[in-house]
């Protein structure tokens, strides 16, 4: 199964140096989520060849502007494309309220219907469910209530093995439960144990997005050993106390996070307008944890 991200947007609260406020979509075998929703959405999402009708699930992280001003332009659009089917948007209950004063003031009838769930940045609670994945908030500390999204794949079924299918002729109506984990009892009564039949699931792979935050290992127990984690990284060392104030994170401190978490990958993004070049924030996070990568626009990462 296809499971990917790609960068949309990268930098923090200004567009600059051709980089664009917050926005990613991450792809599970071509169900795209978007993840904020920062302005410029939308033209990242043409540039990329990313189909506005795959969306279905939008998730946004907290209300600074750079991280939904895009919203607006993307629901309009659905809306003039003639959209039908309904789009679910998880983020603080404030964003429900600033989308329908400008629906109700540009006197916009939607043909669509959105569904809201409310996220809240007191304890983290399962959001999204499907057959294959399940979502669940991570609680960041930020100058207004923010959350993450920790992306998990749930657990596939045990793998039988073909060869035991011949050697014990079980029949084809047996196979799902013994994948779920039962023993087969063969025609003369004899009980194979199901570890003889079967080999364990694939391993799940997971993603944890990180948004604005300051520097806290509150949440690392959460997504231990997850497979990719974004994480923003606003600024490099020298800027340490800067962060602080402003309720954001150095690229080596999101280092430090990641592999508190021991991470497969980290992701770093979200980057100040106060930087042209992005080597020494990928430097000085590399010192800690050499499989850090730039958040760059267009960059697609497999989780
Ligand atoms: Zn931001
Ligand atoms: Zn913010």
């Amino acid at each position: 199964m296809q499971f990917d991200l790609t960068i949309l947007g990268s930098n923090g609260a200004i567009p600059a140096h051709d980089r664009h406020p917050t926005s990613q979509i991450l792809n599970y075998n071509g169900n795209h989520f978007l993840i904020d929703c920062g302005e410029g959405t939308q033209f990242r999402m043409n540039k990329f060849g990313i189909k506005r009708g795959k969306l279905d699930n939008i998730f946004i992280s907290h209300l600074h502007g750079d991280h939904y001003f895009g919203l607006i332009g993307l629901l309009t659009s659905f809306n003039l494309n003639w959209r039908e089917h309904p789009l679910h948007i998880y983020g603080p209950a404030g964003l429900e309220e600033i989308m329908n004063v400008h629906f109700k003031h540009s006197q916009t009838q939607l043909k669509f219907e959105i569904h809201y769930h409310h996220t809240t940045a007191d304890a983290p609670r399962v959001i999204y469910e499907d057959h294959f994945l399940q979502v669940e908030t991570i609680i960041l500390t930020h100058r207004l209530p923010t959350t993450g999204f920790l992306f998990k794949e749930k657990k596939g079924l045990r793998k039988i093995l073909s060869e035991k299918i011949t050697e014990y002729s079980i029949p084809h109506a047996q196979i799902p439960d013994i994948k779920k984990g039962e023993d087969f009892t063969d025609a003369t009564g004899r009980r194979i144990p199901n570890a003889e039949l079967t080999a364990d699931a694939p391993a799940t792979r997971s993603y944890a997005y990180c948004s604005d935050t300051v520097f806290t290992e509150s949440f690392v127990e959460q997504i231990k050993g997850v497979g990719v984690i974004y994480h923003e990284a606003t600024f490099v060392d020298e800027h340490t106390e800067r962060a602080l104030e402003t309720f954001h994170t150095t690229s080596r401190q999101a280092a430090i996070v990641a592999q508190k978490a021991n991470a497969g990958k980290l992701v770093i993004g979200h980057f100040s307008a106060r930087y042209e070049s992005l080597d020494l924030l990928l430097s000085q996070s590399r010192e800690v944890f050499a499989e850090t990568y730039l958040a760059k626009e267009g960059t697609v990462f497999e989780i």
